[in-house]
């Protein structure tokens, strides 16, 4: 059986897999699908994992295939990119207003070194916006994340940290 898509049909079917940990934006907003090639035997999709050593990639990478699966693309090939190595660049200004619309703080400013992955820049509380926070540990709910409080509204909250 011939596979009979554009591209644009699978980019679009890739819009519908939401990032596990972030389920308000998809995998194409997250910057990881780096390219997707159809022939008449296969579809291949490119894709960059995001943190190294996310536990969630495994899972994307089945619920990649079982969309196109699920679709009528019977044979699915997905290929893990990892160089040029996955940047929080790659989320749109869009993209970040999502997330912090989901109560995270988007990454912001560049990375300072290897070692410490936080920004060198202040970090807005997404509940009220204040500047005024404070890091409680470098990791949050996942390894991805750090953990803030607000000083102001005293609630605590997951930083996206920039890589
Ligand atoms: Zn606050």
């Amino acid at each position: 059986m011939k596979i009979n898509r554009s591209k644009e049909s699978i980019y679009q079917l890739l819009a519908q897999v939401p990032d596990p940990e972030i389920p308000v934006v998809n995998i194409i907003e997250m910057g990881m699908i780096r390219d997707v090639i159809v022939t008449p035997e296969k579809v291949e999709v490119f894709l960059c994992p995001t943190y190294s050593g996310c536990p969630a990639m495994d899972m994307i990478e089945s619920m990649v295939k079982e969309k196109l699966l699920a679709s009528g693309v019977l044979n699915v090939l997905v290929t893990l990119v990892y160089k040029p190595a996955w940047t929080t660049d790659w989320m749109n200004a869009q993209t970040k207003e999502k997330l912090r619309a989901f109560g995270i703080a988007p990454p912001v400013g560049k990375v300072l070194s290897k070692k410490s992955l936080l920004a060198n820049e202040t970090v807005a509380c997404p509940q009220c916006r204040s500047e005024n926070t404070k890091i409680k540990s470098m990791f949050g709910s996942t390894a991805c994340k750090a953990l803030y409080t607000c000083s102001d509204c005293l609630e605590p909250f997951d930083y996206f940290k920039c890589i």
